[in-house]
């Protein structure tokens, strides 16, 4: 048998239109190469623009927009920020490279995202935090307007990592524009990509301007190189922004295509009584950025088996996140749960991944459902 073409999870997917060449073409023949410049004024505005949020800064990466979201919340040393627990590990490294302590938060099953009940309880435990940092995880949104509320309630800023959910909306507004900040990603394999990049978005200028200053090392305004305080280089390229602003065109596009392959999906195992896809919970409308199931617990079948037979056909499959508070490298800080059973654990357990590339063939999608039902019907 011939090797198959490899499916991906999720890979850059341009518009057939050509919109981000013609971008990157004006930049070239303005020599517009340099960062900054009409592209990343025109991306940040762009995207600021379809969020529904007042300003945009372009950075070099989602976790620099992280990173500068806690800076300007003057985030420092002997801070606690609490965290969702069940993420990419980018959202709690900028909490350390700020020198601030994490807390970390269990979810709750009904979006798999921060659970407000755990929230409360690390109030309880710890009133002070300076942050809160909540995801959405594969492009579901959280339980955000009680999450919000609690926040409130304790006067502490919520900032979204909305790095996986762009577009996504709950109650029709945009997630990354509920609390102080919110944070979007370019990277590879996200819904829309410019090769790598990110955006920080708030409704207060003041502070935006600021972290656009940081992130062009700290320049202050005078003939020669002044610095009155630490700089960072995290600007976006004018390039780069030129392609950002050629895929927010195909957003909706995208958008629109994977929640198709998340219906395929849960259509193609509705008779599998053992898998379960990511709930859409009430009121939202998820970006389906992955497509994700769990695996019942005493299923003969397991995930690993699953990922097993997938790679065998040359299809990319992987685990959910596995838990901040599992990994090594944060097992020093405190990891808050109200349930008997740590949910965060458990979905990493039982939770697989599934090639949700919009460069996907019909086909393909059921070549991949055909494959794992066969495992379960053997
Ligand atoms: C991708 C991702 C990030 C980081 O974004 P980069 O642009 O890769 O730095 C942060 N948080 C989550 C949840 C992500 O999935």
């Amino acid at each position: 048998m011939d090797k198959k073409k490899r499916i991906f999870l999720a890979s850059p997917h341009m518009s057939e239109e050509g919109y981000e060449q013609e971008y990157v073409k004006e930049a070239f023949d303005t020599n517009w190469i340099a960062p900054l410049g009409e592209n990343v004024n025109k991306f940040e505005e762009e995207l600021a623009n379809y969020v529904g949020s007042k300003n945009a800064a372009a950075l070099s990466s989602g976790t620099a927009a992280i990173h500068m979201a806690f800076k300007a919340l003057d985030v420092k040393k002997g801070d606690i920020v609490f965290c969702s627990s069940l993420t990419f590990s980018a959202t709690a490294n900028p909490i350390i490279y700020q020198n601030a302590t994490p807390v970390f938060i269990d979810s709750e099953r009904d979006t798999w995202n921060m659970d407000p009940k755990a929230l409360e309880k690390a109030f309880e435990k710890y009133p002070n935090p300076k942050a809160v940092i909540v995801v959405y995880l594969y492009g579901t949104p959280a339980k955000i307007e009680e999450i919000k509320e609690i926040c409130d309630k304790h006067n502490v800023p919520l900032v979204e990592d909305a790095a996986e959910s762009l577009g996504a909306t709950y109650k029709g507004k945009q997630t990354g524009t509920f609390g102080k900040y919110g944070i979007y990603s370019f990277n590879g394999n996200k819904i829309i990509t410019t090769s790598g990049g990110g955006m920080l978005v708030s409704d207060d200028k003041e502070r935006i301007d600021k972290v656009r200053f940081w992130a062009t090392q700290s320049r202050e305004k005078a003939r020669y190189y002044q610095h009155n305080e630490i700089g960072y280089n995290y600007r976006m390229s004018n390039i780069v922004a030129g392609i950002g602003r050629g895929q927010l065109k195909v957003l909706n596009d995208r958008i629109a295509q994977k929640t198709e392959i998340y219906e395929t999906y849960k259509e193609g195992f509705k008779n599998i009584p053992e898998i379960e896809m990511q709930p859409v919970p009430e009121n939202t409308n998820p970006n389906h950025w992955l497509s994700v199931m769990t695996i019942k617990e005493n299923s003969k079948v397991m995930p690993l088996e699953i990922m097993e037979t997938l790679e065998k056909e040359n299809i990319e499959s992987r685990p959910v996140w596995k838990p901040m508070h599992m990994q090594p490298v944060f097992e020093d800080y405190d990891y808050i749960q109200v349930a008997e059973k740590s949910v965060s654990e458990d979905l990493f357990t039982r939770g697989v991944c599934l090639p949700s590339d919009t460069k996907m063939t019909k086909q393909e999608q059921e070549r991949i459902i055909k494959i794992i039902k066969e495992l379960f019907n053997k």
